[in-house]
């Protein structure tokens, strides 16, 4: 296989069958739907199905309270807001992640500060986050990239140590284990998303986990996703006394979501032994390192994304993508285009049109360079889809062509 010409210059493809698929969505989802539907109501506090997923979802992660969103987006801002972070105080998160990570932080009014990650697991490093600690710091918000538990006893000291509170972002990391538990039940509050491209989908949506356990954190943290409405006891108490926004989730996501949550299992258990596989198949590869997960975290891999080691190969990330993807594979050079920072929001300093605030109040700024090993990581990264759907031959077809790539351009 080694020895032929590269499909780029005229060789035969690898892969010559198309990826494996399937339907996420069945008679499962549409028994609940109908459901919820013949309640005659689709407001999650009158009906029984966003309160059922929400049950099903606390059994499934051994939670004791979690609240429903409409998006991941609400989720992170919900927590933030529950953990009672607000103007200008320092929230230190990852600059590989989706927008949605950030947003929240800004509405707050708080300033998000930017760790650097860990080379190859992609995920916050703990020596990083320390350096970026002021007085102003109130909170680690930890993105765990693509299904990947970023390292949470090390987190958890510096939390302890400086008194912050954590956020996991788990919108990527389904059912992802850290030395036997499950990610999103270690920090404070655990954020997921439901949106349509994640392991599980109810079109949007989310979840919060309210860890401390305490009846009061859970009150407080409900209420920010339903405009401080308390819905506790026998009557529904309207004061406000301070702002929450409207994350609520139907009883049409709750629906759908009752039956994907009886799926995720399965999906993250595919997702992760591909992972796995392909982790296994491209071992010892010279030119390529493969997506790293530390000891003892079981990966349940929302994408694939291995890094080429620059010195060893003889071509570029593009040339090397161009060419991978002519073999008839899947993927995609790096994964977001830049850093987050790089944004305009952030080179402009304008989280809200016309103004300057909440920037302003320190005076932070984002230079390139800022945290050079992210940079480094999107440009050199190879991002390859996983997919509960894909089959062992997609599996091998996938090392294959990686392997007859990476060949060709280490000779
Ligand atoms: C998808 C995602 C979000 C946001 O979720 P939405 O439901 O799209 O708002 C936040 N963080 C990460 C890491 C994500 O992948």
């Amino acid at each position: 296989m080694n020895d032929q010409k590269l499909a780029i210059f005229g060789g035969p493809k690898v892969k010559t069958t198309p990826y494996g698929t399937g339907k996420r969505f069945g008679l499962e989802e549409m028994k609940e739907l109908t459901e919820a539907l013949e309640q005659n109501t689709l407001f999650y506090h009158s009906g029984k199905k966003v309160k059922q997923f929400l049950h099903d979802f606390n059994q499934l992660y051994g939670a004791k309270y979690s609240v429903a969103t409409s998006s991941g987006t609400a989720a992170i801002h919900v927590a933030l807001g529950a953990a009672g972070i607000t103007e200008g105080d320092e929230v230190i998160t990852s600059p590989i992640t989706d927008q949605g990570t950030l947003i929240g932080i800004l509405y707050q009014n708080a300033i998000p500060v930017f760790a650097d990650l860990d080379p190859h697991t992609y995920n916050m490093d703990p020596q990083s986050i320390e350096s970026r600690i002021t007085p102003r710091t109130k909170a680690l918000l930890v993105v765990h990239l693509a299904g990947n538990v970023a390292d949470m006893d090390a987190i958890m000291e510096i939390a302890d140590k400086h008194n912050l509170k954590v956020i996991e972002d788990c919108a990527q990391s389904y059912l992802a284990r850290y030395r036997g538990r499950l990610a999103g039940t270690i920090g404070d509050y655990g954020c997921f998303s439901t949106n349509d491209f994640k392991h599980m989908s109810t079109g949007d949506g989310g979840i919060v986990t309210v860890n401390s356990g305490k009846e009061e954190d859970f009150h407080i943290t409900h209420a920010f996703a339903d405009k401080n409405y308390q819905r506790f006891g026998t009557a529904v108490v309207r004061d406000l006394n301070y702002l929450a926004p409207n994350y609520r989730m139907t009883e049409l996501q709750g629906a759908v979501g009752i039956a994907q949550l009886k799926k995720l299992l399965a999906i993250c258990e595919k997702r992760h032994q591909y992972g796995e596989r392909l982790t296994n198949g491209l071992k010892g590869l010279k030119g390529i390192s493969p997506h790293q997960v530390i000891d003892g975290v079981w990966c349940s891999y929302w994408f694939y994304m291995l890094r080429l080691n620059e010195s060893e190969l003889n071509c570029t990330r593009e040339e090397f993508a161009k060419a991978l993807s002519e073999e008839g594979i899947s993927c995609n050079a790096g994964y977001i285009p830049q850093v987050v920072y790089m944004q305009p929001l952030f080179q402009k300093r304008q989280a809200y049109l016309n103004s300057q605030y909440p920037f302003d109040l320190t005076g932070i700024t984002y230079e390139e360079g800022l945290c050079p090993e992210a940079e480094h990581i999107l440009k050199t990264a190879i991002r390859i889809p996983v997919n509960e759907f894909f089959t062992a031959q997609d599996l091998d077809e996938t090392i294959q062509g990686v392997r007859k790539v990476t060949s060709y351009y280490t000779q």
